[in-house]
């Protein structure tokens, strides 16, 4: 099956050529761990994760690598904040991480390296730069000179102006030019420090990434994908080229692939709004099955708007799958090539709509046809939605028809201003393992096994 995928680098869509005709890799800039993942992180994984998993499918070997930075300086002034150290935050939040990761049915990537584990490869790639010439000391820092870099801006396609002006470069006196950005800065007595040929200091963030990749697949080796979100197009990742066509020879990755970003009801997210939405509290109250419904629900270049008509639509598709599900009684391998439909889809540039359109026609059918009740399982569990999970959770003795009833019931209860009523109603439900959340003007439920 041939793969197309948006190259980013080159503004089209084009076929997935790996360097190695059998194995693929692929590297994605994973999370600086300073404090709880929230849906952005969740799509920024999750995306990744299908193309995982489409990766593997066809190729025979696939090394996907995912990093942790776990020094920066957002970790430090959290940790400063919380007299806590910067391992103790650092430690704390890359195993929050993970357990969301894991709860919403993430793959775990083939390596995760951790910056601070990788320090010694950081200081051999920034010596190589320097040595080529595509580098100078400053006041106790190294910098990256993009003036002798002739490519830079070719990821962005940004122009010099835009480069100073949009991206927020700090200007600063040991800098020849404002474009120049920090391979090794100095660290004082309250920061994390390494020793290096340039004093006690730590890496810039652009860095490590190229190092950990370098130092995986070999610095004469192209990395065939390199992910991330598009807010890191400019800077991180057209620093990373820079840096890693300056430290070796060939080339530093063939196609460029970048989700977009998550909105909370059409506004971007953040603190100052206070609408950022955390993934532990989404995991809380809906399945896996149904969060990864959710973020996948647009196409992963487009942005996601994410609001709680997202979450009824694919908690409604969810109920109605599983539903389907329970009656399937025959044995999967009975049926040949189920999933090579989704898998047809999805290597079009991993288009996910797609899918959900392909799964809920597979549902219409599905209610006369084993085989395609079989097709439904198979694709569904193809983007890691587990159909059959969900109906081994909800005990028999649960009777889908009561719930219903009593939630209609509960809903007359609150229109006609019975709050009492509607609260033991709740508490009942509660009792059989079923939570319950009133999203605009609906109630959806899901059954809790704690
Ligand atoms: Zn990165």
């Amino acid at each position: 099956m041939t793969i197309k995928i948006f190259n980013t680098i080159n503004r089209k869509k084009e076929i997935f050529r790996p360097v190695k005709s059998n194995s693929a890799s692929m590297y994605v800039c994973g999370p600086t761990v300073y404090s709880h993942p929230h849906i952005g992180n969740a799509r920024a994984a999750l995306v990744p994760d299908i193309l995982f998993r489409l990766l593997r499918r066809t190729y025979q070997t696939v090394t996907y690598i995912r990093n942790i930075t776990d020094v920066d300086d957002k970790i430090s002034d959290a940790a400063f904040k919380q007299n806590k150290t910067v391992y103790e935050i650092s430690e704390s939040f890359i195993k929050i991480y993970q357990d969301n990761m894991t709860s919403l049915g993430i793959l775990e990537p083939t390596l995760q390296p951790r910056v601070t584990d990788n320090m010694p490869s950081i200081i051999t790639t920034i010596k190589k730069i320097l040595k080529n010439g595509f580098a100078y000391v400053s006041d106790n820092h190294v910098l990256f000179d993009t003036s002798k870099y002739k490519e830079y801006g070719k990821l962005s396609k940004r122009t010099l102006d835009e480069m100073i002006d949009g991206a927020r470069i700090e200007i600063a006196d040991y800098k020849k030019s404002p474009r120049d950005f920090i391979l090794w800065k100095p660290s004082n007595e309250n920061q994390p420090g390494w020793e290096s040929p340039w004093g006690m200091g730590r890496p810039g963030w652009h860095i490590e990434c190229t190092a950990m990749i370098k130092n995986i697949i070999g610095d004469d080796c192209t990395l065939d994908i390199h992910g991330g979100g598009n807010d890191l197009i400019f800077p991180h990742h057209e620093n990373e080229i820079a840096q890693g066509s300056c430290m070796s020879s060939s080339k530093y990755c063939n196609y460029w692939f970048h989700n977009g970003i998550v909105l909370v009801n059409k506004k971007k997210m953040s603190k100052s709004l206070g609408n950022v939405i955390l993934l532990d509290d989404l995991l809380k109250n809906n399945s896996s099955n149904t969060l990864r419904l959710a973020l996948l629900s647009a196409h992963y270049r487009q942005p996601l708007n994410w609001s709680d008509s997202t979450l009824i639509e694919s908690n409604n598709l969810i109920k109605k799958f599983t539903s389907l599900a329970k009656s399937y009684t025959g044995d999967i391998s009975d049926y040949d090539d189920l999933d090579h439909e989704v898998v047809g889809i999805l290597s079009d540039d991993l288009n996910t709509p797609e899918v959900i359109k392909y799964l809920s026609e597979l549902a219409k059918g599905a209610k006369t046809s084993q085989r395609d009740l079989a097709c439904l399982i198979v694709s569904a569990k193809f983007i890691g939605l587990d159909l059959l999970a969900n109906n081994k959770v909800l005990p028999k003795s649960i009777d889908e028809d009561l719930i219903k009833s009593l939630i209609d019931e509960r809903s007359k209860a609150r229109s006609s201003g019975d709050f009492k009523k509607a609260d033991e109603i709740r508490d009942k439900l509660l009792s059989m393992g079923i939570l319950i959340k009133d999203l605009e003007g609906e109630t959806v439920w899901d059954y809790n096994s704690d």
